[in-house]
């Protein structure tokens, strides 16, 4: 399948999938960004022959550039750098996989060119979910997701003909490492501990946000603006083995599930080719030797962190850029051994109670909520 594709956030977990369905599939990739990782770019680099690459760390493109001299590759760097490789015009697609709210610029900047835009940035969503979503409209770019869970959703109501017929939307959570465990046994939870998922393999900041369920707090968000649905109709259920992605629960109480084996390949190769079904490096499951789908509620004393972002998505406006902002924070002071496992949701909550939240944001708004949330857990 032909398709000419910017991958941002390319040294990443989902930008490294991306480039090996973009091989195995014959798309090619014609710009690659990322923050920092240089060696890792320039055997990306090399191998995919990309017209320009871009980090965003200054110092981290100009080692890339002596390393890539004797190719015709063209290094930028910065935040411009990583803009340029957003909107580059010989791209019909971008997989905004970037982590965190730096992914929001460059993931709006490939939307107001028209582009696909495959998105695995939850982040951009959470913080500007309706605003993001309303450029994409102006500017004629659909948007496509990448998280499972939502790729597993847009694929059940793909055989829906109104959205009125939808009773609920009902996300899977796989339960994190530690699933089961009561709060008080959490306290002493360690970084190593918490970077050690069960099911999937992902970057730091979003295995440390599966661990605390936020991640999922953050999907149900998502999830909300992505599909127009109020909260009350998004439900979260623990499902230990990850084969069952989501489900769309209909109003004569048929379910529709869509399942498969732990890949994130899969969801980045349908946001790719929908609405197309292609052959591809996706692991197909095994049913037969896969065994027993459990299923079960989650304890939200344990993991207040999805009771927050609940509220968070309740109250609207500011509050997911909020509760997004505090948490990026928090992950990143724990991350580094200034707080414990249990401080997270402490300082979330404290963010989402002393930044008052605003209706119906404008970019401003939304930058000035985020930057006050990180403040607060600072
Ligand atoms: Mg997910």
């Amino acid at each position: 399948m032909s398709k000419k594709i910017t991958v941002l956030g390319s040294t990443g977990s989902i930008g490294r999938q991306s480039l090996e369905v973009i091989a195995a599939c014959g798309m090619e990739a014609v710009a690659l960004a990322a923050n920092s990782s240089v060696k890792l770019m320039e055997e990306q680099a090399r191998t995919f022959r990309p017209s320009i690459v871009a980090l965003a760390d200054e110092r981290a493109a100009a080692d890339l550039r002596v390393r890539l001299a004797d190719t015709n590759v063209h290094v930028l760097s910065g935040l411009e750098g990583v803009l340029e490789a957003a909107t580059i015009s010989s791209a019909d697609t971008a997989i905004a996989a970037l982590v965190g709210m730096v992914g929001l610029r460059p993931t709006l900047a490939s939307i107001r060119e028209g582009k696909r835009v495959c998105l695995a940035n939850k982040e951009t969503l959470v913080c500007a979910g309706p605003l993001v979503l309303e450029e994409a409209k102006d500017y004629g770019a659909k948007v496509y997701p990448v998280d499972s869970e939502h790729s597993a959703l847009f694929q059940c109501l793909e055989a829906n003909r109104d959205r009125g017929e939808v009773k609920r939307l009902i996300l899977t959570c796989s339960g994190g490492p530690f699933y089961g465990k009561k709060r008080e046994e959490l306290a002493g939870i360690t970084v190593e501990d918490a970077l050690k998922h069960p099911n999937w393999s992902m970057g730091a900041k979003i295995t440390v946000d599966s661990a605390t369920l936020m991640n999922k707090g953050l999907e149900v968000i998502e999830a909300m603006h992505l599909y127009r649905m109020p909260v009350e109709k998004i439900s979260v259920v623990i499902h230990r083995e990850s084969i069952i992605h989501s489900l769309v629960e209909y109003c004569d109480n048929a379910m529709l599930a869509q399942l498969g084996a732990p890949d994130m390949r899969l969801p980045i190769q349908y946001a790719l080719t929908y609405p197309k079904r292609i052959p591809g490096p996706s692991t197909p499951l095994d049913l037969w030797n896969c065994g027993p789908l459990t299923f079960g509620t989650p304890d939200l004393e344990a993991f207040p962190c999805l009771a927050l972002a609940l509220e968070a998505a309740k109250a609207g406006g500011t509050a997911g850029a909020i509760l997004n902002g505090a948490n990026e924070a928090a992950v990143g002071q724990f991350l580094a051994g200034k707080i414990g496992f249990l401080d997270i949701p402490v300082r979330v909550e404290k963010a989402l109670a002393q930044v008052r939240a605003v209706q119906n944001p404008t970019m401003r708004d939304i930058l000035d909520a985020d930057k006050a949330a990180r403040e607060i857990v600072r």
